[in-house]
């Protein structure tokens, strides 16, 4: 499904360049501690397990489970007014169920998400040069 071209767009900021370049790449990356080596998301400069600054980036499997989700049937942007109903979905990745990312679930009806749904990471063009990290069914 194309975007509407004035959907508002991720601003990376420095912290999470790397993420979206992943994006771009069609990779989806997260941030592990080089120190206590646990994941965590959303990107940050410091653990918050150990408070190490040292992190590297690494490559997800990008599957994962939905944790939960929710329908949007009100439009609380000019540019949603074309996409309503549409779901905003929480998905456990499978490395570590700490890692649950904000996403839209693809190429599914609404009706059919469920709690539990194996989901495969797919890399949508908002607008060129700019993917997002999305999911559809396994
Ligand atoms: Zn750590």
């Amino acid at each position: 499904m194309a975007e509407v071209p004035n959907f508002p767009r991720p601003v990376p900021d420095f912290d999470a360049q790397e993420f979206w370049d992943g994006c771009n790449r069609d990779e989806l990356l997260m941030q592990r501690c080089a120190d206590c080596s646990r994941f965590r998301w959303l990107p940050r400069p410091m653990c918050p397990y150990c408070n190490s600054l040292r992190h590297e980036w690494i490559t997800m499997s990008g599957k994962g489970t939905v944790y939960s989700w929710t329908i949007i049937t009100h439009p609380v942007h000019p540019a949603a007014v074309e996409k309503v109903p549409y779901n905003v979905t929480q998905v456990q990745l499978d490395e570590d169920p700490t890692l649950v990312m904000v996403t839209n679930l693809v190429n599914v009806q609404n009706d059919d998400i469920r709690m539990g749904m194996p989901v495969q990471v797919v890399f949508e063009e908002h607008e060129p040069g700019v993917k997002l990290a999305k999911f559809q069914p396994a």
